[in-house]
């Protein structure tokens, strides 16, 4: 028998589930809009929201009855068939967005797939096919398939994983995205970016450079393709992130918030270029299901509900007023605060990982990123209270983290 092994042996035992997370030590039994508790019943306040993805809190009472409801009608039926909820959210997002028609996926990185094979069709049926590279970013992040790795090009994400995928061009992430023009070429299909890095560190890329991008787009035939896997859905208090710019994309994923916790996301395209993803192109079993649909549509319905969005900013800008004066009492541990709307970043003088740690025994959920951020991503719908507590709670965390650190030469002389 498979368990009947001797645990006394020297041979390593691998978990059940891979090891490919370094996890915390806590499992998250329930929650309740900003608040989850853990399975002693440990209350933690949610700024992390599963990385973006719990917008709406846990339960919201609207969508725990959609789901409940649907869940007694129709879970799947394959996109062999109609599915009148994908064409109710798909007019919606394209009535609010650029987008005239889209592709539903499950995930993020599917969404990002479908972005990248539909820039190369779009060339391939205007008879130019060369052109399939797409132009990417230092320190982005687009998913986990052998695709999206290879478009990221982040050494800790492709090692061990070559020969990769060929078709993509890094360049820094530039304070002047003009730059940007002297990695086009014939071959050049795409420009791909994150409107806000999420994993890279909540870097905002500027109005201004967004133009440049549409530009240079523009002017060399080619397409812009934004990834707002992680900053669209409301999350910059705006429906999507590009909407704080002029200009618009050609293609746009997203997915984390738009199904507040159920798997789901979406490719977003214009008539021109969604009109060569012929039938038969291009596929999914589970993308756009009916149980997902219908929370979609909900999720939506909330989101574009007067005044929602308006919260979100005037949440944003109490939040970032509170850590603009914690950064001003704790600048040992806090060097700036940066971000849009309630997807902001606490750039610290510590390990993230050490301040997520303590920030988690003092019952505040909140996410580590590159470039030594602490991410703040709270649900859409928190109030004053839930962030005077996380700032309670921060300056704690910060207070205790300045005494941990090692003592300053001048202090010692
Ligand atoms: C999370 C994320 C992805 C990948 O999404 P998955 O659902 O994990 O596949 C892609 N792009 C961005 C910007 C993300 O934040």
């Amino acid at each position: 028998m498979k368990n009947s092994r001797d645990n006394s042996q020297e041979e390593t035992i691998i978990p059940p589930i891979l090891p490919t997370y370094a996890r915390a030590n806590i499992a998250i039994d329930h929650g309740k809009g900003v608040y989850a508790y853990d399975q002693n019943g440990q209350e933690y306040l949610d700024f992390g929201c599963g990385i973006g993805v719990n917008n709406l809190g846990f339960c919201h009472p609207e969508l725990v009855k959609t789901l409940t409801e649907q869940a007694g009608k129709v879970w799947h039926t394959s996109n062999i068939y109609r599915i009148p909820g994908q064409e109710l959210l798909a007019k919606r997002l394209a009535e609010n967005s650029f987008a005239d028609t889209m592709f539903f996926t499950n995930s993020g990185a599917e969404a990002v797939e479908c972005a990248m094979k539909m820039a190369r069709k779009y060339h391939y049926e205007n008879n130019a096919p060369e052109r399939y590279r797409i132009i990417t970013f230092e320190d982005c992040f687009h998913g986990r398939t052998l695709a999206t790795i290879a478009a990221s090009g982040q050494e800790k994400l492709i090692k061990g994983f070559g020969p990769m995928m060929d078709g993509f061009d890094h360049v820094p992430f530039f304070r002047d995205m003009t730059k940007v023009e002297t990695a086009i070429t014939h071959e050049t299909a795409a420009i791909m970016i994150e409107p806000v890095l999420g994993e890279g560190g909540i870097k905002q890329v500027s109005s201004d450079n967004m133009q440049i991008l549409r530009e240079l787009c523009d002017k060399h035939g080619i397409l812009l393709i934004f990834d707002e896997v992680q900053c669209g859905m409301g999350r910059t208090e705006k429906l999507f992130a590009y909407q704080h710019s002029r200009i618009s994309p050609d293609i746009l994923c997203t997915a984390k918030g738009i199904g507040a916790g159920f798997p789901m996301g979406a490719c977003l395209t214009t008539e021109k270029i969604g009109r060569t993803m012929t039938t038969g192109s291009h596929g999914s079993t589970f993308g756009g299901n009916p149980m997902a649909m219908a929370i979609g549509n909900k999720v939506l319905d909330i989101l574009l509900a007067d005044g929602f969005l308006d919260h979100v900013e005037k949440m944003s800008y109490d939040l970032r007023k509170g850590l603009m004066t914690l950064r001003k009492e704790q600048p040992k541990i806090i060097e700036l605060v940066r971000g849009v709307g309630l997807m902001l970043g606490l750039k610290i003088t510590i390990e993230p990982s050490v301040f997520v740690a303590k920030a988690l025994q003092h019952g505040l959920l909140v996410i580590g990123a590159a470039d030594n951020i602490v991410r703040l991503l709270p649900p859409l719908i928190i109030e004053k209270e839930h962030i005077d507590e996380a700032l309670k709670k921060l300056t704690q965390i910060c207070a205790e983290l300045e005494q941990d650190l090692p003592e300053q030469r001048d202090d010692e002389m």
